[in-house]
């Protein structure tokens, strides 16, 4: 019959010597192993406190973005879910009021923006189909929940601090005190 793999080996039955009997060669074989990987690198980190670092490509949790001003740059257009293959963009537009120019950067503003995070398959497409650099994807993952509704973020959840109001928040926020 012929062999599925290169990598067929076939088992010895025949009967075992004095010192394979009382497994005392294997048992001090193993020992040495074990005690070799004591002065080997560990391959395991010590998560949280240390952390990989993640790959460049790696696409993570969304964040809607503001102008240098600290307004906010998305404007409700819709082509961020309209390019979302998951179907996890939901939002709604208003006409910003008079008054309200150094909040929203656009005429229309998102009043309602939310992302399922149990849909989200972390393409990036929302990123890329945005007219307006409102949403890229961070180097952060979603956190755990034990509730499905609590993944549903929010216009609170994704919007990035403000850099005139809240300045210590948004360097942390992208990173620039690493
Ligand atoms: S990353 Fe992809 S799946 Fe997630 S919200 Fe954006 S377009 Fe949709
Ligand atoms: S995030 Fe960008 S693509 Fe999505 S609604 Fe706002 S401006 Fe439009």
């Amino acid at each position: 019959m012929q062999a599925l793999t290169t990598r067929v080996k076939e088992v010895d039955r025949k009967p075992m010597n004095f010192w394979e009997r009382i497994y005392l060669p294997a048992v001090v074989k193993g020992m040495a192993i074990t005690f070799s990987h004591m002065f080997k690198k560990r391959p395991t980190v010590r998560y949280p406190e240390q952390k990989r670092p993640f790959s460049p490509v790696f696409r993570g949790l969304h964040v809607l973005n503001r102008d240098e001003e600290g307004r906010e740059r998305c404007t409700a257009c819709g082509l961020c879910a309209v390019a979302c293959p998951a179907e996890a963009i939901t939002m709604e537009a208003a006409e910003r009021k008079d008054g309200e120019e150094g909040l929203y950067r656009e005429e229309k503003y998102a009043a309602r923006y939310e992302i399922n995070m149990l849909r989200c398959i972390f393409c990036g497409l929302c990123e890329e189909a945005c007219p307006k650099d409102a949403i890229y994807l961070t180097e952060t993952f979603t956190p755990a929940n034990f509730a499905r509704k609590n993944f549903i973020y929010g216009k609170p959840d994704l919007l990035i601090p403000n850099p005139k109001t809240e300045e210590a928040a948004f360097a942390e926020a992208k990173g620039l005190n690493n």
